[in-house]
């Protein structure tokens, strides 16, 4: 059986059936911004794998990071034990979080990151002796991940109504809007105010749901509403955190801090999985002034050192160019780019933020389309819902980013395909 037969017969990808599976490319090297298949031909990454690959593939400074830190140590619990990776990288997260955020949890991916964000709000909450207040106020229109308590955070309309049953119920206001308009939220908070523990979201990028840029004017309202009711306040930085939108936290357009922050995805340059709950020192001491005392969390390979070791150098390397503006930079030729796609009969609208753009379609091409541009063009697309979109490589240079729009506006022009069984939530 060759390396595809197998796969299609045994394996699970994401969001994929294991009758008549979507195709899937055999990747064996990967270098900048390029996927090298086994076939030799390399497709330029335009979403980053997953928006993690900030600096590009196999950087030799995070490989060589890894590398050194495999010869001394791969791994050691993180229960009695802790190791200079995770205390240099600590001290970095701190120094470059917003303002007062640095109490450091170390967790394995995304999705635990937020779980680990509500267990601090809730935890807070009942070290203050209010243990009516174990829901999170979230907004229509989120991601937060794939485990059942990031599952209950995100839109409920969403890709993950299938388990409403199993999941925790928590409130949610009306998808933010560009302009503002805080009903939805105050009214929320009027009919629930006992019963919150805390606020989360995507600072204004509602990513992997729904592509949505929202008024900042929201960021500040949450903080308003977080501090008048000491409520817990989350940014949920792991797509829109290290640079996505220009400036390293998407917090900073609306000028305000949260008091729990989460990071991931680009924390490790897209080099190996690692994320992190950050805290302020007032959540982290009244936490830690409650009973129990100790906050109740801990992943067996928290804090592995490989990838606290590359998360260094990816810091490393944040530090030393200036990514604010080659994101400036790749927005204006993304903006360029994509604009042609407005007069298409299948585009509702078109939006770049950063180095994000987002072509939004009535429907999604055919899967043979869609396989079609990106063999065409050598440009990986992995288009879901309504949305066509890139999230290049921080580092795409110029002739990248013009690859990738006219891929994109390409595929754009594609006939509308069948509606998808799942809604199309296959991010
Ligand atoms: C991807 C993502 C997550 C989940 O991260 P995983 O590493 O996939 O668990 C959570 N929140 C946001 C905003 C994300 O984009």
């Amino acid at each position: 059986m060759t390396p595809l037969a197998y796969d299609r017969s045994f394996i699970w990808h994401p969001y994929a059936s294991l009758k008549d599976p979507p195709p899937v490319r055999l990747a064996r090297a990967a270098r900048g911004v390029e996927i090298e298949l086994a076939d030799g031909r390399r497709l330029v990454d335009a979403v980053s794998s997953w928006w993690c690959a900030a600096h590009g593939h196999n950087h030799p400074a995070i490989v060589e990071a890894i590398r050194r830190q495999s010869e001394r140590l791969c791994h050691v619990m993180f229960g009695g034990f802790t190791h200079e990776p995770a205390v240099e990288l600590a001290r970095r997260l701190a120094a470059c979080a917003p303002h007062g955020l640095d109490k450091v949890f170390f967790a394995d991916s995304g999705s635990i990151a937020v779980e680990v964000a509500v267990k601090m709000a809730t935890q807070y909450q009942h070290a203050k002796g209010r243990a009516r207040r174990t829901k999170m106020l979230a907004l229509k229109g989120g991601y937060h991940g794939d485990t059942a308590c990031a599952m209950a955070l995100s839109d409920p309309d969403g890709m993950h109504t299938l388990f409403r049953g199993m999941m925790p119920q928590h409130f949610f206001a009306d998808r933010p809007t560009a302009p503002f308009d805080p009903t939805s939220l105050l009214e929320q908070v009027a009919a629930h105010r006992d019963e919150i523990a805390g606020l989360i979201c995507e600072p204004l990028l509602q990513a992997a749901n729904a592509m949505n840029l929202y008024d900042a004017d929201y960021l500040r309202l949450l903080r308003d509403i977080a501090d008048e009711n000491d409520f817990v306040l989350v940014f949920d930085e792991i797509a829109t955190g290290f640079h996505r939108l220009g400036p390293r936290w998407a917090s900073e357009f609306a000028g305000v801090a949260p008091d729990v922050m989460c990071v991931g995805k680009a924390l490790t340059g897209g080099h190996i999985t690692l994320a992190a709950t950050l805290a302020s020192g007032r959540v982290a001491e009244t936490i830690s002034n409650g009973t129990p005392s100790a906050f109740m969390h801990g992943p067996t390979y928290m804090a592995n050192p490989l990838a606290c070791a590359a998360a260094c150098a990816s810091l490393d390397l944040f530090a030393t160019a200036d990514y604010a503006a080659k994101v400036t930079r790749i927005e204006g030729e993304l903006a360029r780019g994509l604009e042609s796609a407005r007069a298409l009969p299948n585009v509702r609208d078109v939006r770049v933020k950063g180095a994000v753009g987002i072509i939004e379609v009535e429907r999604l091409p055919a899967r043979a389309d869609i396989d079609r541009v990106i063999d065409a063009h050598n440009v990986w697309l992995r288009p879901f819902s309504n949305f066509i979109y890139t999230m290049p490589p921080l580092v795409s240079d110029t002739a990248t980013i013009g690859r990738i729009a006219a891929a994109l506006v390409d595929l754009a022009s594609a006939p509308p395909g069948p509606a998808a069984d799942d809604g199309g939530f296959h991010e």
